[in-house]
């Protein structure tokens, strides 16, 4: 595919990861799919935003891939699942973006991060994307749920400056409920990170009545701290932002009656992450 057609159907002006994205990518080709996946020379974004201030130290600049192979029950963006929502650019369109904010980025000691979906999806894109972004001296993030984290060279590894690792549940037949798919991935990738000493923030996710069991939290606390590598725990508070993709998009929603987590319900959590020795918020 050529530049040119990757770029004209939207876009690339920063977009809220909000927004309901679906069929950007229908008229690509499954080839060309197949070929640019393999090559990493395009992928699939979701959307690109500036200005985050809670996907990585300072402000940053996020592409939000598509595609992702877990399917939470409390996704806010059940429209990243399919890579055909996604619009296709190429790793030389998206670089371009990038550098317009390179400075900035370096005054605000911001960076780049790159979340989903599932950035792994696509990783040989994700490599290509952060290779770039170190040539321009900027600081990069991964924002993950860890699956595919074995696609990942060492060398590919060294590349990303801090992985955002998300660890949703302890127990196992939780985590399957939860998101669909075993934890032992994630916690390999965890461990990958820890004996490289690999800086990594953790994100638990708190939803009421599903992942906010004081046990489960305590447990995954634990082995958070024993890494040795998590500089930082976020505890993000459910809430119902994507409830309207869901239907739009016509997926069964679980969670459609469950209430957003309080700033009660967040307190405990924060505090037992803190109680393991862990810097947490
Ligand atoms: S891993 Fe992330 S993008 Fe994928 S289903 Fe879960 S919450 Fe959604």
């Amino acid at each position: 595919m050529s530049d040119d057609r990757a770029v004209a159907t939207v876009s690339l002006e920063a977009k809220s990861p909000f927004e309901l994205r679906v069929g950007l990518a229908d008229g690509v080709p499954e080839s060309d799919v197949r070929a640019a996946l393999a090559s990493g020379d395009m992928g699939f974004l979701h959307s690109f935003t500036t200005g985050a201030t809670v996907d990585g130290p300072g402000v940053r600049v996020v592409a939000w891939t598509a595609g992702c192979m877990w399917r939470c029950l409390y996704c806010h963006n059940p429209d990243t699942w399919r890579m055909s929502n996604g619009l296709p650019v190429t790793v030389s369109r998206a670089a371009e973006e990038l550098r317009k904010y390179r400075r900035g980025l370096q005054v605000m000691k911001g960076g780049f991060t790159l979340s989903g979906g599932e950035p792994l999806m696509q990783h040989r894109f994700a490599v290509k994307l952060f290779a770039a972004a170190k040539e321009m001296g900027i600081h990069t993030a991964l924002d993950t749920n860890g699956y595919y984290g074995h696609k990942l060279s060492d060398a590919e590894l060294d590349l990303i400056d801090l992985v955002l690792l998300d660890l949703k549940a302890w127990d196992d037949e939780r985590h399957r409920r939860l998101t669909g798919v075993d934890p032992a991935s994630t916690r390999d990738f965890a461990q990958r990170l820890a004996t490289r000493k690999r800086p990594v923030w953790v994100r638990y996710v708190l939803v009421p009545g599903l992942t906010d069991d004081p046990g489960e939290i305590a447990a995954v606390a634990r082995f958070a701290a024993s890494l040795g590598n998590v500089a930082r725990v976020d505890v993000l508070p459910f809430h119902q932002m994507g409830k309207y993709k869901w239907e739009k998009l016509g997926i069964p929603y679980t969670l459609a009656d469950t209430e957003p987590a309080t700033h009660e319900q967040i307190e405990p959590a924060i505090a037992a992450f803190r109680a393991a020795g862990l810097v947490a918020y």
